[in-house]
């Protein structure tokens, strides 16, 4: 087993390190669930765009994915959200290929153009053991579910070494209610974005005019987790886009009647144009203070209290509670 060096940080109820008993737990769950995912790899039904892809024979899918497993970058990040990244960072893997097609895409090269490195299972959990000894607060998988099955196998090979940090599933909020149903008891922090709710933007921005239902359900299923002693908290993500402050508030509203204070809320402020929106005629520019501003008062005036802003152009930081 593998044994750390640094001195153990300050942790949160988020953040703590799991037990020995919920390891060994965890990696019942995992014998169990595995190969059911794996039942869905082929033809692929991983998430909702349910193409069939016949990934283990070479297909690739709409992800622009087969079954290896591609990942662009393991690394030590510490500009998430405080309880997830704390003093030490987060060690983020960074998945490769999306199965939303989002034109403003903040990674695209990542998530449009697959750009990575084929790994085996056993090396992805080398480097985030070696990532694990040097300290970190939590793992985050980021854009993970059309690559779950051999992420999971990784982890696995990490709990087997005693790997303890807590699970962050980072994703695009785009997710099959009976995916996310599998994963409880294995994922700690589910970190789901809620882009919009309109089905128009959402055909004409992520090229998936049904987001707005499968998010709704993925955000039941994950609340549903936390009710149950299975997952600690869910953080939702919303960026906030230029020209679009009504839809901010309209997915605001929507979360707000849904789920009230049992999630967390992240309104990020840090889009910029890029990708197929260099000259789009209204995704063309980053926001405003203004409109950021006006979104922010407008979380705090529905009642929200769990979650952190960002100050205009910095990372995540200011908690929602401590606002004036
Ligand atoms: S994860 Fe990829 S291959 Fe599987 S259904 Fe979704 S888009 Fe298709």
């Amino acid at each position: 087993m593998l044994r750390k060096s640094s001195r153990p940080p300050r942790r949160s109820k988020l953040d703590r390190l799991l037990t020995a008993p919920e390891i060994a737990a965890r990696r019942e769950r995992l014998a169990e669930v595995i190969p059911l995912l794996r039942e869905r790899l082929d033809p692929c039904l991983l998430c909702p765009r349910h193409c069939a892809a016949r990934r283990t024979r070479g297909q690739t899918g709409e992800c622009g994915l087969d079954d290896r497993l591609r990942v662009a970058s393991v690394a030590r990040h510490g500009g998430e959200e405080p309880p997830l990244s704390g003093k030490q960072g987060a060690i983020n893997v960074f998945y490769s290929g999306c199965s939303l097609h989002c034109r403003h895409c903040q990674n695209w090269p990542l998530s449009q153009r697959q750009v990575g490195t084929d790994l085996t299972p056993a090396a992805l959990a080398d480097r985030i053991l070696r990532k694990w000894l040097q300290g970190a607060h939590t793992l985050g998988w980021v854009t993970p579910s059309p690559q779950i099955v051999p992420a999971l196998e990784a982890y696995v090979a990490c709990l087997d070494q005693g790997f303890d940090l807590p699970l962050v599933h980072n994703g695009g909020g785009y997710d099959d209610p009976e995916i996310i149903a599998l994963l409880a008891g294995i994922v700690d922090l589910w970190l789901p974005d809620a882009k919009t709710v309109s089905p128009e933007r959402a055909a004409a921005i992520q090229d998936a005019a049904d987001y707005p239902q499968h998010n709704r359900e993925a955000l039941e299923a994950m609340v549903k987790q936390v009710r149950a002693g299975q997952a600690r908290a869910v953080i939702v993500r919303h960026l906030v886009l230029p020209e679009a402050t009504d839809d901010s508030r309209q997915v605001l509203e929507i979360l707000w009647e849904a789920f009230g204070n049992r999630i967390h809320i992240s309104l990020m402020a840090q889009y910029f144009p890029t990708y197929r929106t260099e000259n789009h005629e209204t995704l063309g520019r980053q926001i405003t203070a203004e409109e950021y501003d006006g979104v922010v008062a407008f979380a705090r005036e529905l009642g929200f209290r769990h979650g952190w802003v960002q100050q205009h152009g910095m990372e995540h930081g200011i908690p929602l509670c401590c606002l004036p």
